[in-house]
């Protein structure tokens, strides 16, 4: 215990919530640490990216979403947030299914939902996983339901139509990520999210933000969505 508090000190890393996971000393300890396999084309894409420590904010928010904790990540522009929640959802999901969408990543805009969809394929490479960033070609696809989506990464106002017009089902989705959720509430898409967090119907849905900042109001909305969230700020909270 003695060691986890010098650890999260060291990192700035401030907690909050009930049975926090504790954060993970490195990148080959996922295993031991967190109980769960990390597929070697992950640890391979991990190495070949060059990234040999996990920053703060992946040290903390990964063991939490890998056992599926709800959470409220805040940490500064360019820290690794992106990484944070694509390797859990990795971990998680394990290979390509049929079965449909199994995770949906939310970025206000979308030049962020291509870059993000292709960080995930940086970390897919050598997997059959298929990441997508949901385009206007595919929004117009009669057939986008059969399409075979592991990972969707889209901007609220995109997504939710397609859900309105019953296009697309998320009835299978296991991790709703809100990146960047303080310019997603801010930019006004509550109502948006609210119609994707209703359709990601699955008991066994875990959603989670992250964000640079944390405003009260953005927390207080998300709360009223989460179950029991893990929060976790590096260094100050609004700096
Ligand atoms: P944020 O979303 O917090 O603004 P990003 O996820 O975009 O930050 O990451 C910022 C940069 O840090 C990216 O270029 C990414 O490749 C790099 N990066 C992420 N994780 C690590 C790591 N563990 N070690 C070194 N660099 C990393
Ligand atoms: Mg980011």
């Amino acid at each position: 215990a003695e060691a986890i508090s010098v650890l999260r000190k060291r990192c700035r890393l401030h907690v909050s919530g009930q049975n926090i996971p504790q954060p993970l000393t490195s990148f080959e300890d996922l295993k031991s640490q967190t109980g769960y396999r990390c597929k070697k084309y992950i640890r391979n894409n991990i190495t070949s990216s060059g990234y040999t420590e996990p920053t703060p904010i992946q040290r903390q928010a990964v063991p939490t979403l890998l056992a599926r904790r709800e959470c409220l990540a805040c940490a500064q522009t360019g820290s690794g947030k992106t990484l944070s929640f694509i390797l859990p959802i990795l971990m998680n999901l394990k290979k390509h299914s049929e079965d449909g969408i199994r995770a949906v990543v939310l970025c206000p805009i979308r030049e962020l939902a291509t870059q993000t969809a292709r960080e995930f394929r940086k970390m897919t490479k050598g997997s059959k996983i298929r990441v997508r960033a949901l385009t206007r070609s595919m929004c117009l696809d009669p057939n986008i339901k059969d399409l075979p989506i592991d990972v969707l990464v889209s901007t609220p106002l995109r997504l939710e139509k397609l859900l309105k017009h019953k296009k697309l089902s998320l009835d299978k989705v296991e991790y709703l990520v809100m990146d960047e959720s303080d310019k997603l509430f801010e930019m006004g898409f509550v109502k948006q999210i609210d119609t994707i967090v209703e359709a990601c119907s699955s008991p066994r849905v875990v959603r989670a933000l992250f964000s640079a900042t944390l405003p009260d109001s953005v927390e207080e909305l998300a709360r009223t969505i989460m179950v029991d969230p893990v929060r976790i700020t590096v260094g100050e909270k609004n700096s």
